[in-house]
């Protein structure tokens, strides 16, 4: 299977202010995106069944994680991008924000650690083409 990395630029905006920045994407294949998909319907179940524990509350919990599991698989499992590494700064102090290793799914909502703003990532639309760096069979 293969696997490639692109390099793409991307942008980071809070209300007033933007910051751009780059990020490395992973395609990922058929088997990746089902594991993905199992592994949350895996978490949501696993709560759902955790709940039975819990009297009468059982009643909402319990079917209510069984769906939702379906549905955030489900949703999990038809991203086909994964980021593996990324470099932006925070728009609103500049400090440099280290994206945690997730599922693409544009934009992504994120908070500074250190000033508190929360802001939005989005891929730089000026800059679509995406840039192969490197490519693994
Ligand atoms: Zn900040």
């Amino acid at each position: 299977m293969s696997r490639e990395i692109s390099q793409i630029g991307i942008v980071a905006q809070s209300s007033q202010k933007t910051a751009s920045g780059f990020a490395r994407i992973q395609t990922l294949g058929p088997s990746d995106r089902i594991k993905n998909a199992l592994r949350q319907l895996g978490l949501y179940w696993g709560i759902g069944l955790f709940c039975v524990l819990f009297p009468l509350l059982h009643f909402i919990l319990v079917p209510f994680f069984l769906i939702f599991g379906v549905f955030m698989s489900v949703r999990a499992g038809v991203v086909d991008r994964e980021l593996v590494d990324s470099s932006v700064a925070c728009p609103e102090c500049g400090k440099p924000f280290q994206l945690k290793t997730a599922l693409a799914r544009w934009p992504l909502n994120e908070v500074c650690q250190s000033c508190r703003w929360s802001f939005a990532i989005l891929p730089d639309s000026r800059n679509l083409s995406a840039q192969k760096i490197s490519s693994r069979g």
